[in-house]
C-alpha cells in the first residue's frame, strides 16, 4: 500500500461511514414523519412560522414578531420531545472537528492522517514482524559481554541501538544520513530497521520498507507489465527508504540500473537511505557495478556484530 492510496482509503471509508449514519438519520426522520401525525404537523408549522419571521421581522412589528417566535419556542420544544421519544438524536461525528467530512478549511482534517498512517502501519504489519521488532523488545543481553578478542559486542551494539534511536528523534527527510547496515543474519539489522520504519511511520512520515528481492521485482513487474512505475517513483519520493536484505536479490542489468537510479536520485536530492546487508564491502564491490558500489561505500556504513539471535533464541526453547 502507498501513502497516496493509505489516504484515499481512509477518507472512503469516513465518506462511507458519514453516508450511512445521514442515510439511517434521514430514513428515522421521514418514518416518524408518516407515523406521528403531530410531528409531522409540528414540522409544518415550524416551517410556516421560520418563513412569518423573517417577514415580521422586517416590518418592524415586535408585538407579533414576539408572539411567533414564542409559538417557535414552544414547538421546537415539543419537537425535541418527540425526537426523544422516538430515540433519535442528531448524527454523532466520529470527529468533531471535521464531521467526518475530512477535511478543515480546505486541508486534510488530523482524524484522516492518523487513520491513513494506521493503514499503512496495519499494512506493513501483515507482510513483516512490525509488532516485535520494536526499539523496546531489542534485548542486547543477546550479544555478549565480551568477546574473543577482547572486544565488547554489548557495548558495541548499545552504541548503535542509541544511534537508531536518536536517528528517529533527530530525523529530517531532507538532512537525515543515509546507512548501510551490515552484518551477518541474525545481527539485528532488520529488528533495528524495522524499529526506526515503525517510530517515523507513527510520526506520519512517509516511510517504504521491502526487502530488496520484493522491491525490485515489484518495480520490474509493474513496469514491464503494468507499464506503469508508480513503486519506483514511490520509493524515489518517500521520507525514508529502507531497503532489507540488499544481496537477497536477482541482480540483471535492469536491477542494477534501478538501484543505481534509486539510491541516486535519493542522494542528491538529499533524502536518506538505509540498506541492510549481509554482504562484506568487498562482495559489494563485485556484485554491483562500480557506481552503485561508490555510493554504498560513501553512506554511514555500521557494522553490526553478534551471534545469530534467531539461533540463540530457538535454543533457549
Ligand atoms: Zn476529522
Amino acid at each position: 500500500m502507498t501513502r497516496e492510496q493509505s489516504y484515499n482509503i481512509a477518507l472512503e471509508k469516513q465518506r462511507e461511514v458519514l453516508r450511512y449514519k445521514k442515510a439511517t438519520f434521514d430514513a428515522a426522520m421521514q418514518n416518524l414523519q408518516k407515523t406521528n401525525p403531530d410531528f409531522a404537523k409540528i414540522n409544518s408549522r415550524l416551517s410556516f412560522l421560520g418563513a412569518q419571521i423573517a417577514t415580521v421581522a422586517i416590518s418592524g412589528d415586535t408585538a407579533t414578531l414576539e408572539k411567533l417566535q414564542k409559538e417557535m419556542t414552544e414547538l421546537s420544544s415539543a419537537r425535541e420531545a418527540i425526537l426523544k421519544m422516538a430515540s433519535i438524536g442528531d448524527i454523532v461525528y466520529d470527529c468533531n472537528v471535521c464531521q467526518d467530512t475530512g477535511y478543515v478549511g480546505g486541508k486534510i482534517c488530523d482524524c484522516i492522517h492518523t487513520a491513513a498512517k494506521e493503514l499503512l502501519i496495519n499494512d506493513l504489519s501483515a507482510n513483516i514482524p512490525l509488532d516485535s521488532c520494536r526499539f523496546e523488545n531489542f534485548d542486547l543481553n543477546y550479544y555478549p559481554q565480551k568477546s574473543a578478542d577482547n572486544t565488547s559486542p554489548r557495548k558495541y551494539m548499545t552504541s548503535i541501538f542509541k544511534m537508531c534511536r536518536e536517528y528517529v528523534i533527530n530525523f529530517d527527510p531532507s538532512k537525515s544520513e543515509s546507512m548501510l547496515f551490515r552484518g551477518n543474519t541474525g545481527v539485528g539489522k532488520t529488528h533495528l530497521t524495522l524499529a526506526i520504519t515503525y517510530e517515523l511511520l507513527n510520526c506520519g512520515f512517509n516511510v517504504i520498507y521491502g526487502p530488496a528481492y520484493n522491491l525490485f521485482a515489484d518495480m520490474e513487474t509493474e513496469h514491464f507489465k503494468e507499464h506503469t512505475n508508480n513503486k519506483y517513483n514511490a520509493a524515489i519520493n518517500c521520507d525514508l527508504l529502507v531497503i532489507d536484505d540488499l544481496g537477497g536479490e536477482f541482480v540483471s542489468p535492469y536491477i542494477q540500473s534501478l538501484l543505481y537510479n534509486i539510491i541516486n536520485t535519493r542522494d542528491l536530492s538529499g533524502k536518506p537511505t538505509i540498506i541492510n546487508t549481509n554482504l562484506t564491502m568487498a562482495e559489494i564491490g563485485t556484485r554491483y557495478t562500480p557506481r552503485v558500489a561508490s555510493r554504498l561505500f560513501n553512506y554511514n556504513i555500521e557494522e553490526f556484530v553478534g551471534s545469530d539471535i534467531r539461533l540463540l533464541k530457538a535454543s533457549e526453547k
